[in-house]
C-alpha cells in the first residue's frame, strides 16, 4: 500500500468512527460504512477499527465473521447474491443462477480471477411476490430473467457503475392487494402521538391493554403487557434508560409485509414508536432493518428528517416540555437469528446476534442491560391506530382472542402473489381464492415460513388467528405439481445455513438434518435416515438454546406426517446405508503409504485390488 493510499485509508476509518463517535455499541453501523467505501474488511482495517475503538481484535473479527454480508476475504467488485428461497427456485431462480455463472465463466461462490464479479446465493431476499430476485452489491433487482440475466452480464463485463444501470432493475412493487386498517391508514401525521399525550401514558396503556393487541411477528405476546412490565422495570446505573426498539429484521423465508408497511406506512410505524415511548418513558429508540432492505436506510432516515421539522421527534415533541424522543435506523447484516429479540439486542449492542439466555426478558434488561420494549413493525402500527382511535375500535375487527388484522405475504403457485390485509379469523381457503390460487390444484400451503406449519388441502378451512393458525405472515402456496420433498430439502439447507453456531445441538443438529435430506434426495435413503429425523427433531426440540433449532425440524416433521409418499418415493434402498463411506474416505492414505491389501481396509468392505 503506497503512503498517499494508506493515509487515505486511515482517513476512511477515523472518518467513518468519528461520525459514530468511536462508540463500540456501534460497530455494526461501522463495519458497515467500513466495508461500503473499502470494498471488503481486511485484517489491516479490523486491527485499524480495533486499535481505536480500545477492543481486542478478536471481538471486532468476531463480529465481522458472524455476518453474513461482512467480508473478510476480497468479493467481487460486483457482488450478486441469488435469493435462495424456494418461491424464487420455484420462479426458476435457480437455473438463471447457474446461466449467469455459465455466461461469466465463473463457478457459483467463487471470485472471478480478475476480481471483477462473484456469484453466490443468500437466504430469502423478502421479494417473493416479484422473484425471482437478487442482490447486486445489496440493492435488490427482482423479476430476474434469461434477457435480464444476459443484459446484466454485460453490465458487469463493461464495468457499468449501478447508477447507470437501467432503474426499471431496481423497480421494487409494493402489490398491495388488500387493504384494511393499517395500509388503508389515513392518520394525519401526529395524530395519535397528539391523542396520547391528552390521554397520558396510563391512560394510554389501559387503551392497548383493552384492545388485546397481541405481536404480530409470529409469538403473539400481549403488547400491553410488555409495554407495562417495560414502564415499571427500573434501569440500573448511570446509564439507566428505557428504550423501544421496532424489529424490522424480517427474516423468515416468505415473509415481506414489513417491507411493504415501512415503504408505504413508516409515519405509522413510528407514530406507534413514539407512542410506546411516552408510555414506556423511553428517549430514544432504535427501527433494527435487516440488510437486505438497505435499500429503504435513506427513505426512513427522509422520513425521520421530516418528522423532526414537525417536531414529532425530538426534544419535546408537540410542545410537551416532558416528553423528548427520537429515533435511529440500525442496518443489520445479514443474520436470520437477530429476528429473536435478544439476539437483535446482543447485535444493536455491536456484538456477535446471539441469543442471550433468558430470564432475564430484555423487558427489563435488555439493550445495554436497561428495560426495552421489543415490538414487530407491524404491531407497533397497529399501536398507533390504537393510540388515536382507542381500544373498543380495535377490539372490533378480528375474533375474541385475535383482535385486528394481520398482514399476509402471499407467494408461491397463485396468480396475484402480495400483501393482503385480512380481520383476524379469516380462512385459507379465502385468501386462496382472493390471490388467484386454484383450489382444485393446490396441495399445501406453508404458513410462517419454515419454522411455521404446512397444511394440506383438508386443512384449508383453517383460520388465520392465534386460536388457530398463528403467524408472522407468509403463506406460500404449492400446487399439486410440486414436489413437497424438495420444498422440506430447501428449509433444512436454509436452517444449516441460519444456525448461528452458538449451541452444538443446534449446529450440529441442523447439519445432521441437511445431511439426510441431502442423503434421501440422492437416492440413498433408507427407513434409518427417517427414523433419524425424528430422533434429531427430539433432541433440536429438547435442548437447543433458542426458537431456531427448537423450529429446525418442523418442515420435516409435517411435510413427512402429511406428504410421506415425497420421501418414500426416493428410498431406493430399504436396507441402511451410512452417510459417510470411511472406506472410500481413506483411499488416499492407501495410496500415500502403496498399501491396498485386505487389512488396509475396514472389515466387509470394498472388493480389494488382486
Ligand atoms: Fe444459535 Fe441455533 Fe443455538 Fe439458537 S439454537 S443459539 S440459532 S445455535
Amino acid at each position: 500500500m503506497s503512503v498517499s493510499t494508506s493515509q487515505n485509508y486511515s482517513e476512511i476509518i477515523d472518518a467513518v468512527l468519528a461520525r459514530h463517535r468511536n462508540d463500540p455499541t456501534r460497530l455494526m453501523q461501522i463495519l458497515r460504512e467500513t466495508q461500503e467505501t473499502l470494498g471488503w474488511l481486511s485484517l489491516e482495517t479490523l486491527m485499524g477499527i480495533a486499535r481505536r475503538l480500545h477492543q481486542p481484535l478478536a471481538r471486532i473479527q468476531g463480529v465481522a465473521g458472524f455476518y453474513s454480508f461482512f467480508h473478510t476475504q476480497p468479493l467481487g467488485r460486483y457482488r450478486v447474491l441469488w435469493s435462495d428461497n424456494i418461491t424464487d427456485r420455484m420462479l426458476g431462480g435457480g437455473a438463471l443462477m447457474e446461466e449467469m455463472c455459465r455466461r461469466l465463466w465463473l463457478e457459483p461462490g467463487r471470485v472471478s480471477e480478475d476480481g471483477l464479479v462473484s456469484v453466490a446465493t443468500t437466504s430469502c431476499t423478502g421479494m417473493c411476490d416479484q422473484g425471482p430476485a437478487m442482490l447486486v452489491n445489496y440493492r435488490p433487482i427482482t423479476r430476474m430473467s434469461t434477457q435480464r440475466v444476459a443484459e446484466i452480464v454485460d453490465l458487469i463485463r463493461g464495468e457499468v457503475p449501478l447508477e447507470q444501470w437501467p432503474a426499471e432493475f431496481f423497480r421494487i412493487d409494493d402489490n398491495i392487494r388488500r387493504r384494511d386498517i393499517l395500509l388503508g391508514n389515513r392518520l394525519a401525521h401526529g395524530e395519535a402521538i397528539g391523542a396520547t399525550l391528552a390521554r397520558g401514558p396510563q391512560a394510554t396503556l389501559d387503551e392497548i391493554k383493552h384492545s388485546s393487541l397481541r405481536g404480530r411477528g409470529g409469538a403473539g405476546f400481549p403488547t400491553g403487557l410488555k409495554w407495562e412490565t417495560c414502564r415499571n422495570a427500573t434501569g440500573t446505573g448511570d446509564a439507566s434508560a428505557h428504550y423501544v426498539v421496532c424489529n424490522a429484521d424480517e427474516g423468515e423465508p416468505g415473509t415481506f409485509k414489513d417491507r411493504v408497511l415501512l415503504t408505504t406506512q413508516a409515519d405509522l410505524v413510528f407514530e406507534g414508536m413514539t407512542c410506546a415511548a411516552h408510555v414506556v418513558g423511553a428517549k430514544r429508540g432504535m427501527l433494527y432493518l435487516r440488510g437486505e432492505y438497505r435499500h429503504l436506510l435513506d427513505h426512513l432516515n427522509d422520513i425521520l428528517a421530516r418528522r423532526r421539522i414537525e417536531r414529532l421527534l425530538g426534544d419535546n415533541i408537540l410542545g410537551h416540555a416532558d416528553f423528548s424522543f427520537d429515533i435511529e435506523i440500525h442496518l443489520g447484516a445479514g443474520a436470520y437469528v437477530c429476528g429473536e429479540e435478544s439476539a437483535l439486542i446482543e447485535s444493536l449492542e455491536g456484538k456477535r446476534g446471539i441469543p442471550r439466555n433468558r430470564p432475564p426478558f430484555p423487558v427489563t434488561h435488555g439493550y445495554l442491560g436497561q428495560p426495552t420494549t421489543v415490538n414487530n413493525v407491524e404491531t407497533l402500527a397497529a399501536a398507533g391506530l390504537i393510540c388515536a382511535y382507542g381500544g373498543d375500535w380495535f377490539r372490533t375487527i378480528g375474533t375474541e382472542k385475535s383482535t385486528g388484522t394481520k398482514l399476509i405475504s402471499v407467494s408461491g403457485d397463485c396468480t396475484m402473489p402480495g400483501i393482503y390485509e385480512y380481520p383476524f379469523g379469516t380462512d385459507v381457503a379465502e385468501i386462496l381464492a382472493d390471490c388467484g390460487a386454484n383450489p382444485e390444484n393446490t396441495q399445501a400451503v406453508q404458513i410462517s415460513g419454515p419454522s411455521g406449519i404446512c397444511i394440506a388441502s383438508d386443512e384449508f378451512r383453517r383460520r388465520i388467528g392465534f386460536e388457530d393458525l398463528s403467524t408472522a405472515g407468509a403463506f406460500m402456496v404449492f400446487d399439486n405439481h410440486r414436489d413437497m420433498f424438495e420444498v422440506a430439502h430447501n428449509f433444512a439447507h436454509f436452517f444449516a445455513h441460519e444456525s448461528c453456531g452458538f449451541c452444538t445441538p443446534c449446529r450440529v443438529g441442523t447439519t445432521l438434518l441437511k445431511n439426510c435430506m441431502d442423503k434421501i434426495e440422492a437416492g440413498h435413503g433408507s427407513e434409518y435416515d427417517i427414523n433419524e429425523i425424528f430422533r434429531i427433531n427430539h433432541l433440536l426440540q429438547t435442548t437447543s438454546h433458542c426458537g431456531l433449532g427448537h423450529s429446525a425440524c418442523n418442515p420435516m416433521f409435517d411435510t413427512l406426517q402429511k406428504f410421506r409418499p415425497a420421501y418414500e418415493q426416493r428410498l431406493h434402498s430399504l436396507a441402511f446405508e451410512p452417510a459417510f463411506d470411511l472406506d472410500a474416505a481413506l483411499s488416499q492414505a492407501r495410496q500415500m503409504t502403496g498399501r491396498d491389501d485386505r487389512a488396509a481396509h475396514l472389515e466387509d468392505s470394498v472388493e480389494v485390488k488382486p
